[in-house]
């Protein structure tokens, strides 16, 4: 509680002898402990709760005990150990009511404050995509675009009276994830795509974005990554238009679910580097052509290497012959990833386990690429900390990671249906 500095010194507090709080919002308020239980969508009760669009506050309600134990203990709820938040709203502890506790990233010290009644009733910039997570979505991140500045108002608990407030950079975009719960919405909602966040040694994030299929992209700080670009495959879209024009376009073959030559041309400006394999290269003749287990060195401490990609099975060996695609492995400032094109379980993916990943993309799909049993194989040789099964067609992923957490593997195995 000794973060709770901020609003509370100077008004008074009534007694709330007849106020409209009903019987389950003072038990909840008033129970034992500084800290509330976190209501998540694991629950389908919760769930009712986290999607129940908020009702206000009346200033008598404000000045009462009750609100002001309701403000602590969301504090001490968000600022908890377990829960270490950023933001929490009402609905998240089970208080159907507009209310928010928020840190300000914008003020020295960076405080949580708590703001009553809010609402967001502007905003201007540009929307960025940048990631996030829930306390009442656990495990889980994505990426949401949100407007770097909003207009918010709410009821001062100095004055009492409606406020309004401009509000910039990260702090604008916590109070846009908690105005939506406010609403009955959560940020799953606006996420476009998931995300795998991963932190380099100096703190900064690496975001590896699944979209579909063979394609993902990279973000690290404002460097853009795309691999294997593809805007339509077996009739799902990707909105290449959500991120930033790439720095950087890897390509693992030539096959159609993975060269598309119109989305590489048209997310090219002058400063994208085109790195492709052999056979991609044969195909649409830009940019550099690498082949197998090469290392190259790009901007931004960023290394490169190209692992083989191809089929051992002897009936399957016309799919992808050795030495015309690539998997690559990006070592972005320590973080490494590794993602394997369409290949199956190989012997030169001993290379990919000397390199210690981070994180495995490994393609499995029948007839092309690796069954779920080559996946585990390829990825107990491998040993990344984070697996994603990827290119995954009808591929019964499940039975991946019930494998791997069956033989206590220690692979963290995170399953994506856009990946399909
Ligand atoms: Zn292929
Ligand atoms: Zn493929």
């Amino acid at each position: 509680m000794k973060r709770l500095f901020f609003a509370f010194g100077t008004f008074a507090l009534l007694a709330a002898s007849c106020s409209s709080w009903s019987s389950s919002e003072r038990e909840l308020i008033n129970a034992d402990g500084d800290v509330m239980r976190v209501l998540t969508v694991d629950n389908p009760e919760d769930t009712l709760v986290l999607r129940t669009p908020c009702t206000d506050f009346t200033v008598r309600e404000l000045k009462s005990k009750t609100f002001h134990r309701l403000a602590e203990k969301m504090i001490a709820t968000v600022t908890s150990p377990e829960q270490d938040g950023v933001g929490i709203a009402g609905p998240q502890v089970g208080i159907g009511r507009r209310v928010v506790a928020v840190q300000r990233y914008d003020k020295p010290g960076k405080p949580f404050e708590v703001y009553p009644n809010l609402r967001i009733i502007g905003h201007s910039g540009k929307r960025q995509l940048g990631p996030e997570g829930c306390l009442s979505v656990p495990g889980r991140r994505g990426m949401v675009r949100r407007y770097q500045r909003v207009d918010i108002t709410y009821t001062s608990l100095y004055s009492f009276k409606d406020t309004t407030e401009t509000v910039n950079g990260y702090t604008a975009v916590i109070f846009q994830h908690e105005a939506d719960h406010l609403d009955g919405v959560l940020y799953t909602d606006r996420n476009p795509y998931p995300a795998v966040s991963l932190k380099t040694a100096s703190g900064a994030s690496v975001n590896v974005i699944m979209l579909h299929h063979g394609s993902v992209a990279i973000s690290y700080g404002d460097y853009m990554i795309q691999v294997d670009p593809v805007a339509e495959h077996g009739g799902v879209k990707v909105d290449y238009s959500l991120f930033p024009k790439p720095d950087l376009i890897l390509v693992t073959h030539d096959h159609g679910d993975h060269l598309d030559k119109a989305t590489i041309s048209s997310l090219s400006l002058e400063k994208t580097e085109l790195i492709q394999s052999l056979s991609a290269f044969k195909k649409y003749p830009y940019g550099s052509m690498l082949q197998n287990l090469k290392f190259f060195q790009l901007p931004r401490n960023i290394g490169l290497s190209t692992i083989p990609a191809y089929n051992v099975t002897p009936e399957h060996k016309q799919f992808h012959e050795r030495g015309q695609g690539n998997g690559y492995v990006l070592d972005i400032d320590g973080v490494k990833i590794y993602i394997s094109g369409d290949t199956e379980d190989i012997p030169e993916m001993m290379y990919v386990a000397a390199m210690n990943v981070d994180l495995a993309l490994l393609s499995v799909n029948q007839p092309y690429t690796m069954t779920p049993e080559q996946c585990v194989h390829a990825a107990s040789m491998i040993a990344p900390k984070i697996l994603v099964p990827y290119h995954l067609g009808d591929t019964d992923m499940q039975s991946i990671k019930d494998t791997l957490d069956a033989r206590n593997s220690g692979i963290e195995v995170l399953l994506f249906e856009e990946l399909r």
